[in-house]
């Protein structure tokens, strides 16, 4: 907890005055459940918290901290990498909670706290997907302002920040904007991929896929048949089919209880699997990697959208992550081999998570309104996770970055903001091409000059850093 309580007593006051949804400072007992996130790396302790319970909250705590000089931070689920939040006032957006869906437009439209699982069971009824990520948990509007990339839907359909019709958002000045591509075109271009760098967005429109069911699921093995299956990772990958979207990663399960038996205390290969044509083509798609070796647990079978998450299967109760992450221009057979030498089976890391996902196909193209959305042309992301102690990224770091420098000369020049692990400006600079960084810059001295929006991704106004 933050102890040195940086605002006036009598101005919070005057903002809870103002405001519908419950503001509280260090002393409070609303301020720990306020200020709780997902990923525990990153303890929260601004000097005001503000729970918006409409987007008239979120106006006036941001006219709070611009005329207090104090910088505004953004928490919905907290799955996000986080700077200090001392002295920001943060608004806690979770209470934004509507989910709205048009079967007939094939539309959603969702509040600033709403999870993935709210959408994907409610479009689900009517046999639509949300462009949702590996977890079900993440929230809609942090996922899809870092761009949005679906395990399942991104290679046939794009970015999930491609699929964004409109969205309310409170900028830097207090005011509340609709924006489209036609009311507020800069605007809409810039918050999709820029993130939290020009505002608070309260309300997200985007369109739903015809998509209620597909084919895939996971397929685990003991790492030491990691060479052939990767092998035939690289061979599904270049199939080159948008229908097709596969990711390989190296796992060091603990032997915890919470670990399904069979992978219990082991490092596993993981083949992630997902397929949106018929099940008879799926199961001659997957065959081959089943056959390479015996499988320890298999979960690819046809089943409903809803029940995407497992195919990464990824954790759900928040724990201390810490991640890096490069993009990758290519994925030849050589940088499977330094992928085995720097985490395979009898390599000692305290890296427990290692992940190759194949990119390309939708992703790869320009959308109809094109967005801050960069580095469309790579092939691969390269990611990799651990969990430590709470507040020590700096202890970390290393062993993640080592293992980033294993497949350096395969890496592109870029970054995905959504993975990054780092609140860095100069590796936030790196998720942007030069002509996009320079754009947004630009529109960020002429929305938030004083950079108001500046706790984590930050976008520097100047042209400093890159
Ligand atoms: C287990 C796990 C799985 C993941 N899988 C994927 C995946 O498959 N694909 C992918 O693309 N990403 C994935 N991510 C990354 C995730 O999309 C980002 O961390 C995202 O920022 C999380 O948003 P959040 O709202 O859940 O988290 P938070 O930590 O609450 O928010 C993160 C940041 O998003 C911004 N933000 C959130 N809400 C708003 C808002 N209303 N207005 C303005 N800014 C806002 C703020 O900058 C905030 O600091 C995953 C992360 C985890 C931990």
């Amino acid at each position: 907890m933050n102890d040195t309580t940086v605002i006036n007593p009598t101005d919070v006051k005057l903002l809870a005055s103002r405001t519908t949804g419950p503001v509280a400072t260090p002393a409070d007992e609303q301020y720990e459940a306020l200020t709780s996130s997902w990923n525990l790396a990153y303890p929260q302790s601004p000097a005001v918290v503000v729970g918006a319970a409409d987007a008239d909250d979120v106006q006036a705590a941001v006219r709070f901290a611009a005329a207090a000089d104090l910088p505004v931070a953004v928490l919905s689920t907290g799955h996000g990498t986080w700077g200090s939040t001392e002295q920001a006032v943060l608004i806690n957006v979770r209470a934004l909670d509507s989910v709205t869906i048009d079967p007939l437009a094939r539309t959603a439209t969702v509040g600033a706290g709403v999870e993935w699982q709210d959408v994907v069971s409610a479009a689900g009824v009517a046999g639509l997907a949300p462009v949702s990520g590996s977890a079900l948990n993440v929230g809609v509007v942090g996922y899809t302002l870092g761009g949005g990339l679906s395990p399942v839907l991104g290679r046939a359909y794009g970015w999930a920040a491609d699929h964004v019709l409109a969205f309310d958002i409170v900028t830097p000045d207090g005011q509340l904007r609709t924006v489209d591509p036609q009311s507020e075109p800069d605007l809409f271009w810039a918050v999709r991929g820029g993130k939290s760098a020009f505002g608070v967005v309260t309300s997200l429109t985007f369109s739903l896929m015809p998509v209620p069911r597909f084919f895939g699921g996971g397929l685990y093995v003991d790492a030491v048949h990691a060479e052939a299956l990767l092998a035939e990772f690289r061979h599904l990958t270049a199939l080159d089919d948008d229908r097709l979207t596969v990711s390989f990663a190296f796992l060091r399960m603990p032997a915890a209880p919470f670990v399904p038996e069979p992978l219990r205390g082991r490092v596993c290969a993981h083949l992630r699997f997902s397929f949106l044509g018929n099940a008879v083509e799926g199961q001659e798609l997957v065959a081959p990697a089943r056959a390479l070796a015996p499988a320890l647990i298999d979960t690819v079978c046809e089943r409903p959208y809803t029940e995407y998450a497992a195919v990464h299967d990824d954790p759900v109760a928040p724990m201390p992550a810490y991640e890096r992450t490069r993009l990758l221009a290519e994925f030849p057979e050589e940088a499977a081999t330094a992928l085995i030498e720097a985490a395979g089976a009898g390599v000692d890391t305290p890296v427990l998570v290692v992940e190759i996902r194949q990119l390309g196909g939708a992703l790869s193209r320009e959308p109809r309104f094109p967005s801050a959305v960069s580095h469309r042309d790579v092939a691969f992301s390269f990611w990799v996770g651990t969990v430590g102690a709470p507040g020590r990224s700096g202890a970390a770091s290393p062993p993640l970055e080592s293992l980033i420098d294993a497949l350096k000369a395969w890496q592109h020049t870029g970054s995905a903001l959504n993975f990054l692990g780092t609140t860095d400006p100069a590796a936030t600079a790196e998720a942007y091409s030069p002509q996009t960084l320079d754009r947004l810059r630009q529109l960020k001295r002429e929305f938030d000059p004083g950079n108001l929006f500046r706790v984590n991704h930050n976008l520097v106004p100047t042209t400093q850093e890159r």
